[in-house]
Parts: structure tokens; sequence; C-alpha cells
């Protein structure tokens, strides 16, 4: 069985680096709020060429804390992407706001600009693009729409990825990284962070984010518990030192993809000029999914959707009335390939000799 994801495999490869880091926590009896996040949030920080990181709880967390910071309240809209995760649009709807959903282009499957031109208003109090699948939103000229309005980044599939030499996370107000295990930088549980060179709204998100505590027993505001953790902050800061280097891999990975799977039956991805994607999934599309899917378990590979229903179609948002051509139509031909720095050529030959012989 060729699976879509073997976290085992990477396990093995830094198992004393992690162990002994692991360790070092446990034997300082310090869990929260110690030097191991202090180090990861400086070190990502200059990953991502900005000059404030903070670490939180999830990507979700970074997603709601930041629109908290910006002051989102009950009347106002948040735009983000339609086929993303429900993480990119939960934060605005727990903050009372209205989420409006972009349509995507039909080459990146990133927000559509000309479709986010559409949408806004006089309302609009934040944008959330999001760089899916690891390739960065067209960020130009969503920027140069929004003006004066506020851009979080949804970055949470793109860590260390790269539009015009930039860093995503560094591009827009506020970038948002989850660090859930599977992303491409992923804790051994949940985590997150944002990014900006904004030091109010670093202060504010830090902030809320320590149950709204300035000093001890002081708070300032409504916060949440939404701490990153000694222990994944230790595992996190192992893991950044080889995140170049699991990226590379996973674009080799997608260019070996892209040249057998040429002359097949499936549609494999563009990159737009200019950017660097970082492969946290390689999504084809196909015709009749189902039966190609079935197919390739039957063939002994594991293949998944990311996200099978877009976020307008979803029971939990059943108030949105958008209809998204693009988003619904790719919705149901997308299908993920197994995609992993640790995954090799062989089996990369294999699944694509397996979609080959597909009839
Ligand atoms: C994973 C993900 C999130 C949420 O991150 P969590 O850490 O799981 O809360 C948000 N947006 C996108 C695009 C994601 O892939």
């Amino acid at each position: 069985m060729i699976p879509f994801l073997d976290l085992q495999r990477q396990f093995e490869s830094i198992k004393q680096e992690v162990t002994q880091a692991t360790e070092q926590v446990m034997q300082s009896g310090r869990f929260v709020s110690g030097k191991n996040v202090e180090e990861f949030e400086k070190e990502f920080a200059k990953y991502t060429q900005t000059k404030y990181c903070v670490g939180l709880n999830s990507g979700t967390d970074a997603l709601q804390l930041s629109l908290d910071a910006l002051g989102i309240k009950p009347g106002d809209e948040v735009i983000t992407a339609g086929n993303s995760f429900i993480a990119s649009a939960l934060g605005a709807s727990h903050l009372g706001a209205k989420v409006i959903l972009t349509d995507i282009n039909k080459d990146t499957y990133n927000m559509d600009p000309a479709d986010l031109k559409k949408n806004i208003t006089s309302k609009t109090k934040a944008i959330i693009p999001v760089h899916l699948y690891g390739q960065p939103a067209q960020m130009n000229e969503i920027k140069e729409i929004a003006g004066d309005i506020p851009i979080i980044e949804d970055s949470c599939q793109a860590h260390g990825a790269q539009y015009h030499g930039k860093k995503t996370g560094s591009i827009g107000t506020i970038g948002c990284f989850s660090f859930y295990p599977g992303k491409n930088l992923g804790a051994y549980g949940d985590g997150g962070a944002i990014t900006t060179n904004d030091e109010e709204l670093a202060e504010k998100i830090r902030i809320l984010g320590n149950v709204g505590m300035n000093q001890k027993y002081y708070h300032k505001y409504k916060g949440y518990n939404s701490r990153l953790d000694e222990i994944q902050a230790a595992i996190l800061r192992v893991k950044l030192k080889h995140l170049d280097t699991w990226n590379n891999k996973r674009n080799e990975n997608a260019k070996l993809y892209n040249e057998l799977l040429e002359g097949s039956s499936v549609v494999t991805p563009k990159e737009i000029n200019n950017v660097k994607s970082v492969y946290h999934l390689y999504v084809v599309r196909t015709k009749e999914r189902e039966k190609f899917q079935k197919y390739l378990q039957s063939e002994g590979v594991q293949t998944l959707i990311h996200y099978p229903i877009p976020i307008n179609k979803l029971e939990a948002y059943s108030e949105i009335k958008q209809n998204l051509a693009i988003t619904e139509e790719y919705s149901k031909e997308i299908v993920s390939l197994p995609m992993f720095a640790e995954l090799t050529q062989e089996e990369i030959q294999k699944v694509t000799k397996t979609i080959k012989n597909y009839k």
C-alpha cells in the first residue's frame, strides 16, 4: 500500500533530536509559556521574514484571534475562498460577522481576484486569501483590490512558500499558520501561529491568546486559552531546521509526478509565475472520481479529497446562498495523490503507472 501520508518515516529520520528535545522539556518542569515557545517564535518569525510571531493553539485559533484583534464584529463582512477548509470561514462566524466566499482561479485553485473585487462592499473588514495546497494566491492583485482592507493570509498549508521572493505569511497584514501533524511543518498534536510586522497586532494577539491577560491576573480582554505549549514548540524547533529540505523534496516529487503523468487522463497542477509552491498537497482532477479512487485503492494507492464539499455547500454554512461555479465543479473532480517528503521515486512511479493504466 502506498499511503497518502506517512508520518512514521519522518519520525524515524529525526527520532533522536525530537526525543532529546522533548525529554529536556519534561525535565525542566515547565510546560507552558517557556523558553521553547519564545525561541520558536523568534526562529519562525525569521524564517517567514517577519518581525513578530506569536505561537497559538491551532491554525483555526490563529485565524479567529487575528480577526478579533482587527476588531471584526457583527455586521462586518469577511471574504475568503469557497474551496478552503472550514476554518478559513469559522473565525468570522464566531465573531458574529458574515462570511462572503469567492470563486477560484481555474489554474491555481486559489481566490479569484476578479471575483474578490465583485464581492467587496463598504462592510468588508477583512480578506482571507488561502494559499491552498501550498501554492501562494495572487497576492499582488489581491492587495491592489483590497486597498486599506486588512489581509489575513491563511498560510496553514504553505509553510515556506514564496510569492515574488516573499515568504507567505509576510505579504498581508497577518499570516496564519497551522502546525497540525500532517502540515508541512507539523507538531505532535495541535499548534498554530500568527506572523506579522505590526507590533500592536502581535501584542494584542499574544494577550488575546493568553486569556486576555497582560499581567498576571490582570485581564485586558475577554481572551482565549490558545497557547502553544513547550513540548510542541520544542518539536517544532527541531522540525523547522528540516523544513526547507522537506519542501524541496516535495517539489521534486511534484516535478516527477508532473513528468510521469503527462499524457494521462488526469489534469495536473499548474504553478503561476514567480511563486514557489511547497506542495502540501498534490491535487489532480479527473472525471468519475469515485471510480478513479476505488480503482487506485484496489491497486494499493491511497488518495483523499481536499475538500469534497465547498464551504457554501456545508451543512454548517446553510445560510450562505452563493453559488461558486468553478469551486463547485472542481470539488467533484479533485483528488489528492500521496505526497510527503519521504515518498520514494519508486512509489511515485507506481502511482503514475497505475493512473496511466486506468480506463
Ligand atoms: C489546517 C488548516 C486550517 C486549520 O488549522 P488547524 O491547526 O487544524 O486548526 C486552516 N486553514 C487551512 C487552509 C488549513 O489547511
